[in-house]
C-alpha cells in the first residue's frame, strides 16, 4: 500500500533519511523505532505531505505521491490520516466540529452525515458526552481521542501515529494505548506508527523497522526485533529503552 523508494531528505547538510526503501502491505501494522533523531517523525511527515524528500519517490494505494502533480498529490492525501504527540486541535472548535470540518470541507460530506459519523466515532473513543466541549477543556488523554476521532472520520486508509502518547500524563497513557490496540484489531487500517512503547509495539505490530541514522538497520516481526536481533545497534537500543 505504501512503498518509498530510494527517499532522501536533508535539512542543509544534515541527511535525515539516507536513500530509504521499505514498503507496506495493506492492514498490516508497522512501527517505527529507533533512536532520537534517527528521522523516523519525518517519515510521517513526508507521507502527510508536511515535507518534500529531495530525491526518491513515494507511492500510495498505486498512485504516486510523490513527485506528482498537485491535484494528485491532494487525492492520494485523502488516503492518509495522521495523529500527532501534541494533538493538534482546532482550539476556538468544538469537539464535534474539530471531526466534521475535514470531512465537510475535504470530502464535501453533507453536515448531518459527517455529525452522525462523528458521534459514532466520539462514541468508540469514549467521549460521546464531549461533543461541544472546547478541547482545552478536555485533559490530554481526551484531546488524542478527539484527534484519533478526527483522522477516522476521515476513513483514511492509512493512519500515521506519532508518538501519540508522549505528551501524557503517565495515567492516561493506559487508556489511550488501549483504544488504538481496539482500532487495530478491529479495523483493516494500515497503521505505521512512531513509538518509544515497546510493550505496545510488541502487541500491535506485524513488522517492526529499526532506524538509525536515516536509515532501516534492521526489520522483522517484533519477536525477532524485540527478542533476538542480529544487529548490536538494535539491541543496545532496546535494552536502553525496555
Ligand atoms: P524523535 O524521536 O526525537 O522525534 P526522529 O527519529 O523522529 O526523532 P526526526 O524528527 O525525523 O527524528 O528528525 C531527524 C533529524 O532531522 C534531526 O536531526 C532533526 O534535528 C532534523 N530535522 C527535523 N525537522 C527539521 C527541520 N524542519 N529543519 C531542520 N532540521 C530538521
Amino acid at each position: 500500500l505504501i512503498r518509498l523508494e530510494g527517499v532522501t531528505k536533508r535539512f542543509g547538510t544534515n541527511t535525515v533519511l539516507d536513500d530509504l526503501n521499505f514498503s507496506v502491505e495493506p492492514g498490516k501494522h508497522v512501527t517505527l523505532i529507533g533512536p532520537s533523531g534517527s528521522g523516523k517523525t519525518t517519515i510521517l511527515r513526508l507521507l502527510m505531505t508536511l515535507a518534500k524528500p529531495d530525491e526518491g519517490t513515494i507511492t500510495v494505494d498505486g498512485q504516486r505521491l510523490f513527485p506528482a502533480p498537485e491535484k494528485q498529490v491532494r487525492e492520494v492525501r485523502k488516503k492518509i490520516g495522521m495523529v500527532f504527540q501534541q494533538f493538534n486541535l482546532f482550539p476556538n472548535m468544538s469537539v464535534l466540529r474539530n471531526i466534521t470540518e475535514a470531512p465537510v470541507r475535504v470530502l464535501g460530506l453533507p453536515k448531518d452525515e459527517a455529525e452522525a459519523r462523528a458521534r459514532e466515532l466520539l462514541d468508540l473513543v469514549g467521549l460521546a458526552d464531549k461533543c461541544d466541549a472546547k478541547p482545552t477543556r478536555l485533559s490530554g488523554g481526551q484531546q488524542q481521542r478527539v484527534a484519533i476521532a478526527r483522522a477516522l472520520a476521515m476513513r483514511p486508509q492509512v493512519l500515521l501515529l506519532d508518538e501519540v502518547t508522549s505528551a501524557l500524563d503517565p495515567e492516561l497513557v493506559a487508556g489511550v494505548l488501549d483504544l488504538l490496540r481496539d482500532i487495530a484489531r478491529s479495523t483493516d487500517i494500515t497503521m505505521l506508527c512512531v513509538t518509544h512503547e515497546m510493550g505496545f509495539a510488541r502487541d500491535i505490530s506485524d513488522q517492526v523497522l529499526m532506524f538509525d541514522a536515516g536509515r532501516v538497520i534492521e526489520s522483522g516481526s517484533p519477536e525477532k526485533i524485540f527478542g533476538d536481533p542480529e544487529q548490536e545497534r538494535t539491541r543496545e537500543f532496546i535494552s536502553a529503552v525496555l
